[in-house]
């Protein structure tokens, strides 16, 4: 079977289930406050029951180290549960607004309602998180949904695909593993939302896919966030916390501090700092460190060994074929116009650049697409505001790295080509809702001034009004 039937096949199977999730949907199935919360405990004890499976998945796809996995998988999805099920009452809440006088007697409120079937696709480097995560506020706000987890992290897809119909009310989610075809062929059906995590070729996909049925979405893509150490910043703490950002799964995080821009004059020294703090962390032979995860796959990491020459090695460089090991590895002396300043570096290889201060490592922020995140690590309240005001960046984490994800309350997501829309607490249920407009008017008194005949005496008196 060629490529094209094969999709077709998948399509019209696909339809089928998607027009089942549709039903149950519109039957109000999904809609009660009860239901919501029983899916969002069933999916904390999805995870709660099956933290070795969890782990085993995550060591065999990507030799994730334990305490990565309860950091950045596990313990991120039951806090955003815990947050969703303590604040769901007031988010379904309706919202009551002023109305205008010419809008009186009457009152007028938003009220938040369920969209109906949303796609989410995942991507590989926090395979669990990143499927489950925005199915948390989808399910919060009263939806079914499609999970597509990524087939570049073949065992925790498959953990997905048995765990979620065993927890979860299988008339309302639903798991497809596979590839491209699969994934085609999903987005092909008519779908509410689409909420696709990953790079930004396969966001273009996705959006042009969405346009058929006008389908909102929201991309949640990547790109470089800079890491800008100034003058006057704690050159030991910049330095641990910029390692360990790095090292994070081997650096393949979206908000991984892709590269460093430190003051000409700290560079030697936040570099001596760093590879301290990677030696604390991993010892003298940090492939050997069983805290220090693999490269996913071979391609991967091929495009990362390629960069190692990129510059002048100033700590690490070595790797290992046989176990896709990278090195945490820092750079000097890197072309600007080169390929690992051009594209997402997503391995733990740190370019460390020199600027002569905050304003050219703007200029050259601003010079590239807009971040995911942006890093300042700065003493001065004057250097803060200033950062904050001229870089736009999906987020800004000031003196440290990534830890903003712990904020349920923060928004999350991408502004220009990294991304659009947000998720995680409110953001993520008043994404995957619609905030539906409501107006409710008196029958009495009726007054007459909107209606014709038009008259001088009623312009004047809507112009007051108005
Ligand atoms: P990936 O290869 O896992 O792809 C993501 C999804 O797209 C998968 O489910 C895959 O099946 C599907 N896909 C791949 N090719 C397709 C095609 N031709 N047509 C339709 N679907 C297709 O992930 P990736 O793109 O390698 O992910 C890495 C990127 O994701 C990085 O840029 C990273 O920054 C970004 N990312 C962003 C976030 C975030 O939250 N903003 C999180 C993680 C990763």
């Amino acid at each position: 079977m060629d490529s094209d039937t094969a999709i077709d096949t998948l399509s019209a199977r696909y339809q089928d289930e998607v027009e089942k999730l549709r039903q149950y949907f519109a039957a109000g199935n999904t809609r009660p406050r009860q239901w919501r919360l029983a899916q969002l405990d069933a999916l904390a004890r999805l995870i709660t029951d099956n933290e070795s499976a969890i782990s085993e998945a995550l060591a065999e796809d990507l030799d994730k180290p334990l305490q990565e996995v309860l950091m950045g998988e596990t313990a991120l999805i039951l806090s955003e549960i815990r947050h969703a099920r303590r604040h769901l009452r007031a988010w379904m809440r309706s919202r009551k607004v002023w109305t205008p006088a010419v809008g009186q007697p009457g009152s007028s409120w938003v009220q938040p309602e369920p969209l109906g079937v949303v796609l989410i696709i995942g991507a590989w480097n926090y395979p669990v998180q990143l499927l489950l995560a925005p199915l948390i506020p989808a399910l919060a706000a009263g939806n079914c949904a499609v999970l597509k987890p990524s087939e570049v992290a073949a065992a925790s897809s498959a953990l997905m695909a048995r765990l979620v119909p065993e927890y979860l009310d299988s008339k309302a989610v639903t798991v497809v593993e596979g590839a491209v075809d699969e994934t085609t062929a999903l987005l092909r059906q008519r779908f509410d939302h689409i909420f696709y995590t990953g790079g930004a070729a396969v966001g273009r996909i996705v959006m042009k896919a969405a346009a058929e049925y006008l389908t909102p979405v929201t991309l949640e893509l990547g790109g470089k966030s800079p890491c800008v150490v100034d003058d006057g910043a704690d050159l030991a703490s910049a330095a641990r916390r910029i390692a360990w950002g790095k090292c994070l799964n081997a650096g393949q995080t979206c908000i991984a501090p892709d590269y460093v821009l430190v003051d000409k004059g700290r560079r030697d020294a936040l570099i001596a700092e760093i590879g301290r703090a990677i030696e604390t962390m991993y010892g003298e032979q940090p492939l050997e460190s069983p805290d220090f995860a693999a490269i996913i796959n071979d391609r991967h990491y091929q495009r990362l060994k390629s960069y190692l020459d990129a510059g002048q090695v100033a700590i690490g460089g070595q790797s290992d074929d046989r176990r896709r090991r990278i090195a945490p590895t820092v750079l000097t002396d890197v072309d600007p116009n080169a390929e690992i300043m051009r594209e997402e570096i997503f391995g733990p290889i740190l370019p460390v650049l020199d600027i002569d201060n905050l304003g050219q490592a703007i200029d050259i922020i601003r010079q590239g697409e807009k971040p995911l995140a942006a890093y300042l690590f700065s003493g001065s309240r004057d250097n803060q505001r200033r950062f904050s005001d001229q870089v736009s960046s999906g987020s800004l984490c000031i003196n440290d790295v990534i830890m903003f994800m712990s904020v349920p309350d923060l928004p999350f997501g991408g502004v220009g080509q990294s991304g659009m829309g947000q998720y995680h607490g409110r953001a993520g249920f008043d994404r995957l809702s619609h905030l539906k407009s409501v107006m409710k008017r008196a029958r009495w008194p009726e007054v007459n001034v909107r209606f014709a005949p038009y008259s001088q005496w009623k312009m004047r008196l809507l112009k007051w009004l108005a």
